[in-house]
């Protein structure tokens, strides 16, 4: 009988105050593992903190029975490396490196594949690996993300064989495919649509009530006959990229016919059908 993978997080406004209540926490959890005759591994057990402020005061230590448990500025967690200031970057640099290297792959051997063998590849070997998480990074900076869209536009102009300096969007035009913001903005709504239907972990919902919706966390009217949602005003450029802040934007641009899909593949068949009819090239 073992647990892995088990997090516990809590939050205060300053470190000192976090470690006393992780530290006690850890009291607590340290009993209850004695009275189930299980042993918690410490030289295994990290902890980590997330702050947006930049001027980092020095860590306070959190102790499970008197042990010093490290302090790492970063970890990959359920697949994402995360960061003390949740910038995404280190997680976006590994994202770039797997599609590098499975992109030079595909570059190699394209001219000897068939049209439909190489939408195969790209749809199993590379754009899984910019799909993964997506809607998690891609909150990052746009500095950060620009190897990101680079890199799209070259998928493109592989798969059609084209040169370095070939326009991409006649190519996006040619295979009805979305541009890369498009395709971040199909990533973010199709998870808004599972959180509102209840097809999403119910935490998420958390999140989106807490910004906008009203407290029964249904649908707050803003024109009387739209439903769509509220946004709450964010100080700070990190507040404002948050999910749960730039999702709602997104969601409430969306026409009637998309919003009100009977079932998630209804949405987003209308989603890419909406989404390609408004997408242009201003380039
Ligand atoms: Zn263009």
């Amino acid at each position: 009988m073992y647990a892995n993978d088990t997090v516990i997080f809590t939050h205060a406004k300053t470190k000192e105050q976090v470690a006393a209540k992780l530290t006690a926490a850890m009291c607590k959890v340290s009993d209850w593992l004695r009275n189930s005759c299980s042993t918690l591994i410490v030289s295994k057990t990290i902890c980590m903190y997330f702050t947006s402020r930049t001027n980092n005061s020095v860590n306070q230590d959190i102790l499970i029975n008197g042990e010093v448990i490290k302090t790492v500025a970063h970890v990959k967690y359920l697949g994402i490396i995360m960061d003390t200031h949740l910038t995404f970057k280190k997680h976006v640099s590994k994202v770039v490196r797997n599609v590098k290297f499975n992109l030079n792959n595909f570059k190699s051997i394209r001219h000897q594949m068939s049209l439909s063998a190489a939408n195969l590849l790209l749809h199993a070997l590379i754009f899984p690996h910019l799909l993964s998480c997506i809607t998690t990074w891609s909150q990052t900076g746009v500095t950060t993300l620009k190897p990101v869209y680079s890199l799209y536009k070259q998928i493109l102009k592989t798969l059609d064989k084209k040169l370095r300096d070939y326009h991409h969007c006649h190519i996006l035009r040619k295979y009805n495919f979305l541009n890369f913001d498009n395709f971040l903005f199909y990533s973010d709504v199709c998870l808004m649509f599972k959180i509102i239907h209840g097809l999403a972990p119910p935490p998420l919902r958390a999140c989106l009530a807490s910004s906008g919706s009203n407290s029964t966390g249904r649908i707050r009217t803003r024109a009387s006959s739209r439903g769509d949602w509220a946004t709450q005003f964010r100080k700070t450029t990190f507040g404002q990229s948050a999910f749960s802040m730039k999702v709602v934007g997104k969601w409430n641009s969306l026409p009637l016919d998309v919003t009100d899909s009977g079932s998630f593949a209804v949405f987003k068949k209308h989603l890419k059908l909406w989404l390609k009819s408004v997408q242009m090239c201003n380039h």
